[in-house]
C-alpha cells in the first residue's frame, strides 16, 4: 500500500502547496517597471518609516530574470506596451503583477490613443493598488493581499497554466508581441 493510498493524493499536495507557499510569500523579489510620478511614492515604501523588508520584500531586482513580482508603476503608452510584455515574459514562473496606481490600472486621466487605458490589456494582474499616487500604506495593504493570494494557490495550477495568457487576455497581449 503506497503513500498516496493511505492519505491521499489531495493531503500530499494540500501539504506541499503550504509549504512552498509559504516560502514564496515571505520572500518576492521585486522588478520595478517604473515609468512616472508614481514611482516617488513606490519608493517611499523601501524608507525606514515603511519598511517593506519587514514582509520579506525587500529587494528590487533590475534583471526580470531574477524577479517573481513585476510592480507595474505609472502611465504606460502604446509605444512602451510591447516592452512591458517583453519584461513580463522574461520573468520565470511563479510570478505575479502589480498594478500601482490609476495611470496603470486604467490610464488614469490619460484618456487618450496614445496611453494603454489599463495594463491587463497587455499582461495578466493579481493586484489592483487605487491612488494617484497611492499612499505607502496601500502598497503596504495590496503586499499583504498579494501574500493571502499566494497562500492559496496550488502548485500544481501554477505548473500547469505556465503564465500565459488565456482566452480574451490573450487576443489582447497578441497585439503587443
Ligand atoms: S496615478 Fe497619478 S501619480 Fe501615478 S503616474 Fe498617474 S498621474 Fe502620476
Amino acid at each position: 500500500m503506497g503513500l498516496e493510498t493511505v492519505f491521499g493524493h489531495s493531503f500530499l499536495t494540500t501539504r506541499l502547496d503550504e509549504a512552498v507557499n509559504w516560502g514564496r510569500k515571505y520572500s518576492f523579489f521585486q522588478y520595478p517597471f517604473v515609468t512616472a510620478c508614481c514611482g516617488m511614492e513606490y519608493m517611499s515604501v523601501f524608507a525606514s518609516a515603511y519598511d517593506i523588508a519587514r514582509f520579506g520584500a525587500e529587494y528590487p531586482r533590475f534583471s526580470p530574470r531574477q524577479a517573481d513580482v513585476l510592480f507595474v508603476v505609472g502611465t504606460v503608452n502604446e509605444k512602451l506596451a510591447p516592452v512591458l510584455k517583453r519584461v513580463y515574459d522574461q520573468m520565470c514562473e511563479p510570478k505575479w503583477v502589480v498594478s500601482f496606481g490609476v495611470c496603470a490600472t486604467s490610464g488614469g486621466f490619460y484618456d487618450n490613443y496614445a496611453t494603454v487605458q489599463g495594463i491587463d490589456k497587455i499582461i495578466p494582474v493579481d493586484i489592483y493598488i487605487p491612488g494617484c499616487p497611492p499612499r505607502p500604506e496601500a502598497v503596504l495593504d495590496a503586499l499583504i493581499k498579494l501574500q493571502a493570494k499566494v497562500s492559496k494557490e496550488s502548485v500544481l495550477d501554477r505548473k500547469a497554466s505556465g503564465g500565459a495568457a488565456t482566452g480574451p487576455m490573450a487576443v489582447k497581449a497578441a497585439k503587443y508581441k
